[in-house]
């Protein structure tokens, strides 16, 4: 059935191109980056004498990518990079998993029988098929949805301690980003016996960090600050954790398969905040640069960069642009060029300014003089809680977002929403032998070209099937229970004299109290009752 759903997914019917196999494979996701960002990015650039007339990824755009939710043209970023990891579209809120058929609006077939099936990924058959290192570098912390999206299953992104367990015990070589206040002692413990290094909010140590043993170097308690408003003394860049990585999974002399997230564009882009789309997606861009330096120098590389999906209806231009190809490039790059934070930045500088400064610390982050309205409207803010006479009847909105008013109508920049979008996204790649993804891609079919970029064997359909079995196959005939009265569910499987006990979210089964390590990790489904467990267990027994 699974391979039958798989084989009749559109992308598979269309032309495949032969691609080569190489060593490593490397993903980017600038998340939630249209293309007008990066245009602005790049005149950002060119006017700020940052670096030469193009960006990183100008000489390997080669096409564009259709990016949906199996249910809808606009995509959450949960379905979005679950589809380029699993090769099946799927609904909102979904990690890696199968969707819910939804038969109005599903924009591909949709088999309501493999509900809630968890769906292997490319990150785990490079692991599980050819014994590659592994790694994800993010600014988020580590279980938001790209990240997951590689390497743990569950129906709902925001379940967090599935999500971070699974990943935890995922066995991943690298594993950079932020979600310190997500660690559990039970992960610690997970780390301590399988030998892996843990480090938190320690620059210095990341930096002197020469080890071959796993990794994972976290910052801040949930995401990091947006780049623009980043102490590089204390939270290494997203070009800096990228290098470290290569360093690290380029000792593997299997290769490697590492996914590089710029977490925050998207974020910036939700707020509509001009420059902090810009910065962020400059950040992103930077970490590309590395990468390319790397794929060409080691010659066994395949990159591909694209976002999920786009977000904000960003555009150079608005309609209070009257005279637009008049426009100089002074009108519509000065201002933000001189904008020294991003509108959250500013904000958390100004929640500690006495009213007073306020004029003069707005124009030394902006340039901007503030009217008298201005400054009222940001002392009224809900979130302004200054002790003064200044204090005024609180508005409804957090300072951050008046700020970022007042920065944007100095710009040029349009916006059509603070939502994500449906238009195509860009796609730029660099193979070794050339073998590119041009032209008009799906988000099925970009999984297919890593698959084949990869050299992969055994279909992710069989591969499903083999690590991800339903418990009551695997176990048919035998007697079981799930016991539910913790919070991460335990299966436990009775033969004879035998006790095999499986807990859900982990990698690890005890045959009477005797640890078995799993080469993947355990899902437990609420909606149906159900463990997807290695098939391999019912020898255990
Ligand atoms: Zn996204």
């Amino acid at each position: 059935m699974l391979l039958f759903i798989f084989s009749t997914t559109w992308a598979q019917q269309q032309y495949r191109r032969e691609v080569k196999p190489t060593k490593n494979v490397i993903v980017m996701i600038p998340d939630g980056t249209s293309i007008g960002v990066v245009s602005a990015a790049r005149w950002y650039q060119i006017y700020n004498n940052l670096g030469g007339n193009n960006l990183a990824i100008d000489p390997y755009l080669c096409g564009t990518v259709k990016t949906f939710s199996s249910n809808a043209p606009i995509g959450d970023s949960a379905p979005t990079t679950s589809a380029y990891m699993t090769g099946m579209p799927q609904q909102t809120g979904n990690v890696a998993i199968y969707p819910v058929a939804d038969p109005a609006n599903d924009l591909i077939p949709v088999d309501p029988a493999m509900a809630y099936q968890p769906l292997a990924t490319i990150l785990e058959a490079a692991k599980y098929q050819q014994n590659k290192a592994t790694g994800l570098v993010v600014t988020v912390e580590f279980p938001h949805a790209t990240p997951a999206d590689c390497s743990a299953h569950y129906y709902a992104r925001g379940k967090y301690p599935y999500i971070a367990s699974q990943m935890a015990y995922q066995n991943l070589d690298v594993m950079f980003g932020g979600g310190n206040s997500i660690i559990t002692d039970d992960i610690k413990q997970y780390f301590k016996n399988t030998g892996t290094t843990l480090i938190q909010d320690d620059a210095n140590t990341f930096r002197n960090f020469k080890g071959k043993e796993k990794v994972w170097a976290l910052f801040c308690d949930r995401e990091h600050p947006y780049d623009l408003d980043r102490d590089d003394t204390q939270i290494p860049s997203l070009a800096e954790m990228t290098e470290k990585a290569l360093d690290r999974l380029s000792q593997n002399e299997n290769g490697f398969f590492l996914m590089v997230e710029g977490s925050k564009v998207d974020w910036s882009a939700h707020g509509n905040d001009a420059v902090g789309c810009i910065t962020e997606y400059l950040a992103f861009d930077r970490a590309v640069a590395k990468v390319m330096d790397f794929a060409k120098k080691n010659g066994e590389t395949t990159v591909i960069v694209l976002p999920d999906h786009g977000n904000s209806g960003f555009t150079i231009g608005r309609r209070d642009l009257k005279s637009y190809d008049k426009a100089t490039k002074d009108q519509l790059f000065k201002n933000v060029s001189q904008y020294k934070k991003t509108g959250e930045g500013l904000e958390r500088i100004l929640l500690k300014t006495d009213p007073s400064q306020f004029k003069s610390v707005f124009k030394e982050y902006t340039n901007i003089d503030l009217t008298e309205e201005e400054l009222n409207l940001l002392l009224s803010s809900k979130n302004y809680k200054h002790e003064s006479d200044y204090m005024k009847v609180s508005n409804s909105v957090n300072m951050a977002s008046s700020i970022i008013n007042i920065m944007n109508a100095h710009t040029y920049f349009g916006f059509t929403t603070g939502g994500h979008t449906g238009e195509e996204v860009f796609l730029a790649a660099y193979h070794p032998n050339g073998d590119l993804p041009i032209g008009m891609n799906t988000n099925t079919e970009i999984n297919q070209y890593l698959f084949d970029a990869m050299g992969l064997k055994t279909s992710l359909a069989e591969m499903t099937s083999e690590i991800f079995a339903k418990h009551s196959d695997v176990f048919k005939g035998l007697e079981y229970s799930i016991d539910k009265s913790t919070d991460f569910p335990v299966l436990k499987v009775k033969k004879g004299k035998n006790v095999l006990t499986i807990p859900a979210f982990k990698s690890v089964a005890y045959l009477n109290g005797k640890a078995i390590t799993l080469n993947s990790v355990t899902v437990y489904i609420d909606k149906n009752d159900t463990f997807y467990i290695p098939r391999s267990l019912a020898s255990q027994l």
